[in-house]
């Protein structure tokens, strides 16, 4: 049987914030929205494993977006006075945070979701975490000035984080780094320093995921501009085919990336995108087992980790239900194939 995993985010239930937003507002505080967040999880724990996932993930309901989630417990970031910016090279413009001091933790970031998330399900648990080049592009700079700099010094704090996770009972740790398909020659010279310095230590699995983003209407239409085929990966896989992270993740399905690009992956687990997160059009299990199967043609067996292609954050719900239910059965049925007996 191959693994099978979500890439981070689900869709929040409407009783716990706005639907459909990438950052969403929320409909509770206080103690009221931290008991919501951890419903919210302990909902989408038992999805996961209803549809059959074999590693299990909060959804992300603890965080209004996968980077300000981590940001809001960081010292030195003045959230008060956020300011409009052109976020992964202009693609989109997003209010955000500015960075005035020397960073530092505030304290534990995720600790109650991992530990509630351990607690819940007996199955694998993967945490994300945001990788330090994809915050240094979502954080507006007005105290270090250089962008290698400071995202260094995100990646100290994240590896703090990632340790603690650790001790939580986190079996996979994983940083998200979009960012990777934008600055492709950052990445290669030093985004991928910078992740292992978040890794730094962790003997539990690491994991990058790396996409074209969220299915929302910015990105669609940038993948517009990409050409008949993405070679974005081709830069920095094999700047992490040689550093110390376990597990990489790629945009397959629907996308126009080389499937022979993870041959550059040789002795990486490879997190396969079987499900598009741009389409509320469910993918039927054939058509999972087929992109995996074009897949074992550059990624050995062991080593397959069939999974969505981004977060499904703002997905309906329903949607989002019925394609992890399509992971699952296409990976099953990707492993009957191999073995018809
Ligand atoms: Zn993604």
């Amino acid at each position: 049987m191959f693994e099978t995993a979500i890439a981070g985010s689900l869709p929040k239930p409407a009783w716990l914030a706005e639907t459909g937003k990438l950052w969403p507002k929320w409909r509770a505080e206080g103690a009221e929205l931290a008991q919501a967040k951890l419903d919210a999880t302990l909902l989408w724990i038992k999805q996961q494993e209803d549809a059959g996932l074999s590693i299990i993930g909060d959804g992300e309901m603890s965080r209004q977006h996968f980077v300000h989630g981590f940001l809001e417990r960081v010292q030195g970031i003045d959230f008060e006075h956020k300011v409009e910016m052109g976020i992964r090279n202009d693609r989109y413009k997003a209010m955000v945070p500015q960075v005035v001091a020397p960073l530092a933790l505030k304290g534990r970031v995720h600790e109650a979701e991992a530990r509630f998330l351990r607690a819940h399900t007996r199955r694998k648990v993967k945490f994300t975490l945001p990788g330090p080049m994809t915050i240094v592009d979502t954080v507006a700079d007005r105290f270090y000035g250089d962008r290698r700099k400071m995202a260094f010094a995100f990646a100290e704090l994240l590896n703090q984080e990632a340790l603690a996770l650790q001790a939580d009972g986190v079996d996979i740790v994983q940083f998200d780094e979009p960012a990777f398909n934008v600055y492709m020659d950052d990445a290669a010279t030093w985004g991928v320093a910078a992740l292992e310095r978040a890794a730094q230590g962790l003997v539990c699995k690491t994991a990058v995921h790396i996409c074209y983003g969220y299915g929302i209407q910015a990105n669609v239409d940038w993948k517009q501009t990409l050409g008949s085929e993405w070679r974005q990966y081709e830069k920095v896989f094999p700047a992490l085919a040689k550093s110390r992270i376990d597990q990489v993740s790629l945009e397959c399905i629907h996308s126009h990336v080389p499937a022979e690009l993870m041959a550059l992956l040789a002795g990486k687990e490879v997190m396969v995108g079987v499900i598009d997160v741009a389409s509320d059009v469910v993918e039927t299990p054939e058509e999972v087992a087929d992109t995996l199967g074009r897949a074992l043609q550059f990624v050995a067996r062991d080593k397959l980790i069939a999974c969505t292609n981004c977060g499904l954050a703002p997905m309906g719900r329903a949607v989002a239900e019925a394609k992890l239910r399509a992971l699952a059965e296409g990976a099953a049925l990707a492993a009957k194939r191999l073995s018809p007996a």
